[in-house]
């Protein structure tokens, strides 16, 4: 009776069914093992560059390791320091656990790093002190820890239009090559009003027009061409002098 009312669980549907099994139990069988499971090894932290950015001491010697899928801000850049910190109190002199992913073009590890069962990567996306590096990664865990931050406004997401760091590195590069050609022989004051308008205050983050009573304030060092490339490096107009 029940084959004339379910057709499909009928003897010929049961022999492919177990076909299926054997095929399946035949696949799991010959998979690689670095399927399963990609290759670790352990190492203890002996420097951290910055927070995406960290060294371990390996079997083989020292390596340097470019955390997978996120970026931290530069060192300059606001947050740059409290995220190296931040990346330093959680894995500096320890033992960590290093999945190796690949090879940047500078030749570190590309890998996640994992210290007592946290990784690395995803609390420094957590604390809101690291982008997800959508470039170079589609992982939704660490899409998602890192619109978490946003949303909590936690670490560099206090500040309503933080930069990227990779569109504060190419902004660096493209005025990199203009202070080449600025003769050096200026004297500093000089060469700052005339071709850099603009100073940002490295310790407030606010930047300053020439003539504002804070333009030469002892941390306004950062000397900018535009207003844009000020506010592009993370730095927001003085209310005094609205530059
Ligand atoms: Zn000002």
């Amino acid at each position: 009776m029940s084959s004339a009312v379910l057709p499909v669980t009928g003897r010929p549907y049961r022999r492919f069914s177990r076909l299926v099994a054997a095929v399946l139990v035949l696949l799991l069988h010959f998979l690689p093992p670095a399927f399963a499971a990609a290759p670790a090894a352990v190492g203890r932290c002996v420097g951290v560059s910055d927070g995406d950015t960290v060294t371990l001491l390996m079997e083989g010697g020292p390596e340097k390791v470019r955390l997978y899928g996120i970026d931290a801000p530069e060192k300059v850049q606001p947050f740059g320091q409290k995220a190296k910190q931040y990346a330093s109190s959680i894995v500096y002199g320890r033992e960590a656990l290093l999945e190796r992913l690949g090879t940047d073009r500078y030749g570190r590890t590309i890998g996640r790093v994992a210290v007592g069962g946290r990784s690395l990567n995803e609390e420094m996306l957590r604390a809101g002190l690291a982008w997800h590096y959508r470039a170079y990664s589609n992982d939704p865990r660490l899409a998602a820890l890192e619109s978490e931050a946003r949303r909590a406004r936690r670490g560099l997401w206090a500040d309503p239009a933080p930069v990227p760091p990779w569109s504060f590195r190419r902004e660096k590069r493209l005025a990199g090559s203009g202070r080449f050609s600025q003769p050096p022989s200026l004297p500093s004051n000089v060469r700052s009003s005339s071709l850099e308008p603009y100073r940002g205050n490295t310790a407030s983050h606010l930047f300053h027009k020439a003539g504002c009573r804070n333009f030469d304030a002892p941390n306004c060092t950062a000397g900018f061409g535009s207003r844009a490339s000020a506010i592009a490096a993370g730095y927001r107009p003085c209310r005094i002098c609205r530059p």
